[in-house]
C-alpha cells in the first residue's frame, strides 16, 4: 500500500489516484489531504493507522501546519516539470508558423496544471505567432497581397 483513501480507507497505489475500491479522486484541497494520507508521509504502520481510523468512520481532517506542508510538497513537484524538449518547441514552432498557432493554444491550456512551465513556453510561442497571423491576415485584408 502506498496511500490511503480519504473517503473509504481503502488502499491504493498513488495518492493523486480514482480509488478502485469506491471511485474517489482527491481534488483541490482534497489532494493535499491525499498527499498527507500518503507514503510521501507516512510509514506503512501510520497508513495502517490512519485506514483503519477511516474505515471506522472517522473523518481526517489535518491541522493547518500538516495542510501547509503538503501544499509545499505538492508545489515542489509541480516545479519540477522540465517543460518543453527543444525538439518539441521546434515542433510546436514549425507547426504555428506553417499551419495555425492553435495547437499552441491547446497545449497551453491542456498543460496549464500538469506541466506548468510547458504550458508557458506553449503560450510565449502561441502569443507572437497569432499576433503575426493576425497581422498578416489585417495586411492582407487592407489589400497588401
Ligand atoms: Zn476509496
Amino acid at each position: 500500500m502506498r496511500a490511503v483513501c480519504g473517503r473509504c480507507g481503502g488502499s491504493k497505489g498513488d495518492f493523486a489516484a480514482v480509488c478502485p475500491s469506491c471511485g474517489h479522486r482527491p481534488t483541490g484541497e482534497g489532494l493535499a489531504v491525499a498527499w498527507l494520507l500518503s507514503d510521501h508521509n507516512l510509514d506503512r504502520a501510520g497508513l495502517d493507522k490512519v485506514s483503519a481510523r477511516i474505515r471506522a468512520g472517522e473523518h481526517i481532517q489535518p491541522g493547518r501546519a500538516q495542510l501547509d506542508k503538503a501544499r509545499r510538497a505538492l508545489q515542489s513537484t509541480l516545479t519540477t516539470d522540465p517543460g518543453l524538449t527543444s525538439r518539441e518547441r521546434v515542433l510546436l514552432l514549425a507547426c504555428c508558423l506553417l499551419l495555425t498557432p492553435l495547437p499552441a493554444w491547446i497545449m497551453a491550456w491542456w498543460w496549464r496544471r500538469v506541466r506548468p512551465r510547458a504550458a508557458v513556453q506553449s503560450l510565449a510561442l502561441a502569443v507572437p505567432t497569432t499576433a503575426l497571423f493576425t497581422a498578416l491576415g489585417l495586411w492582407g485584408l487592407l489589400g497588401g497581397f
